[in-house]
């Protein structure tokens, strides 16, 4: 089974959305295995995430094609100078309050947690996603507020990034093995059999 990292970012805990974001990751059926309230460090973050110039000319790329599908003009020339502001807005921002991180299990964990969260803006995140249904900034507002958008919540994007995030905010004995009930109705092929 796959585990994921999730963080509720200082804006959910800020706004008391915690309790509703868990439910929904416990509604669909995902196995807690590890959670706690951290008020991170510099170090946490900048782990975290990683400045890769693909990460930067993602970033950049996903913006740039919003700006141009609202007709507006993107006015940022260079995909490093934006990738790098961004990450340091974003460190600023996980460090500035408690924040929650939490990992979950399950089959395909990492692609059914990521279609829960929604896409990266939350203005234009499908309704019925924690992102979307929750909060609805924009690229265009966050970037001349000069500030990270404010989306809640961060949710690993592939099982590589999973595993490399759980190890920055988790111990191997803090992440637990245990049964749960939902375990055996969800995957055991005896639990329905007579
Ligand atoms: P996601 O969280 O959807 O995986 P990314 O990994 O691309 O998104 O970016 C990490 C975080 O950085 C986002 O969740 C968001 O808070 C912030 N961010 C990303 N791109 C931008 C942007 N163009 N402007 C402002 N903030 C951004
Ligand atoms: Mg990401």
């Amino acid at each position: 089974m796959e585990k994921t990292l999730v963080l509720i970012k200082p804006d959910g805990v800020q706004r008391g959305l915690v309790g509703e974001i868990i439910g929904r990751f416990e509604r669909v059926g995902l196995k807690l295995v590890a959670m706690k309230m951290v008020h991170a460090s510099h170090d946490d973050v900048d782990k975290h995430y990683a400045l890769t110039e693909e990460w930067m000319k993602a970033v950049y790329d996903k913006a740039k094609a919003k700006y141009e599908a609202n007709g507006q003009p993107f006015p940022y020339p260079d995909h490093i100078a934006y990738g790098t502001e961004i990450k340091r807005g974003l460190v600023d921002f996980l460090k500035s309050s408690p924040i929650i991180a939490l990992v979950l299990e399950g089959e395909m964990a990492v692609s059914l947690v990521r279609k829960l969260v929604g896409s990266t803006e939350p203005a234009s995140s499908a309704p019925g996603t924690i992102r979307g249904d929750l909060s609805h900034d924009t690229y265009a507002l966050s970037n001349t507020q000069n500030r990270p958008l404010r989306n809640l919540i961060h949710a690993s994007g592939n099982v590589e990034e999973a595993n490399n995030e759980i190890k920055v905010w988790f111990t191997d004995t803090e992440l637990y093995k245990y049964e749960h009930v939902n375990d055996r109705v969800q995957y055991d092929p005896a639990w329905f059999m007579s």
